[in-house]
């Protein structure tokens, strides 16, 4: 049985004090929910603050990006340990828009993915097909080649904990939703695929999330679907209102 994960990924939003407001809200009506796992991932200079909010409660903190090495002259980055000690457990990697606007690519994804879990935080790698990828037909080769080289060589170990997106990026943030039986196609694909690569029991464990335009009246389909195991939501998440619907989906 998959733990549902509904991830709120809060972007280039919320200053500190908005950040600790919205997660008190979220904190103080989620605390009777034990079914599923609630993440909220705001921007680095609100992670302290919030992960004050929520300690010892059952919201979980993420970034939203993580650099591939443990210190040194990288100006601007932010490095694993230092999101550990905020109060981060998980961290997103490989969103589109860090694959588009800041030149991402598998390689590095993989790199983060790998000190994400050196320093006991659970990556949250996102993968996804673009619109002319889709169209074209490309969309599961474009998928399988995410996979294999951004989330390679994994230990046994780890393979159990890794969740994955699958956030096409022709819905992201356009209000434009895969059907719940596309996301639910993709789903299928991406799992059959991680269980040639580290087995069906560590395939049939690992959550995949959906994202892409998730909103609190369409994510009860998506949601019933068998593959899919959480979302992770971007402009419904920055409301306490639609994220907290979207808990209780
Ligand atoms: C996202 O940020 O990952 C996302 C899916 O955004 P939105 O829900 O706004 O489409």
């Amino acid at each position: 049985m998959r733990t549902p994960l509904i991830a709120g990924n809060w972007k280039m939003h919320k200053t500190v004090s908005e950040s600790v407001e919205l997660a008190k809200k979220i904190r103080e009506s989620v605390a009777g929910v034990k079914d599923r796992e609630i993440l909220i991932c705001p921007v680095y200079t609100s992670l302290y603050a919030v992960s004050g909010v929520v300690k010892g409660s059952n919201v979980k903190l993420g970034s939203q990006n993580v650099f591939y090495e443990e210190k040194g002259a990288f100006t601007g980055e932010i490095a694993p340990g230092m999101l550990a000690d905020s109060g981060c457990s998980y961290v997103i990697i490989g969103h589109s828009e860090r694959r588009q606007y800041f030149h991402e690519t598998d390689e590095t994804v993989n790199k983060r993915m790998k000190i994400t879990f050196k320093f006991n935080m659970v990556p949250i790698v996102c993968v996804g097909e673009k619109l002319e990828e889709r169209e074209s037909g490309n969309a599961f080769k474009v998928i399988e080649t995410q996979v294999r080289s951004g989330i390679r060589e994994l230990t046994p170990e780890q393979a159990k904990i890794l969740v994955i997106a699958y956030e096409p990026v022709w819905a992201i943030g356009t209000g434009k939703t895969a059907t719940p039986e596309q996301a639910e196609e993709v789903h299928l694909f991406i799992r059959n695929l991680y269980s040639e690569i580290y087995g069906r029991g560590s395939a049939d464990i690992i959550r995949i999330l959906y994202g892409g335009s998730v909103k609190p009246d369409n994510f009860a389909k998506i949601m019933s679907q068998k593959n899919v195991d959480g979302g992770l939501v971007g402009g419904a998440a920055l409301e306490a209102d639609s994220f907290i619907k979207l808990i209780q989906y």
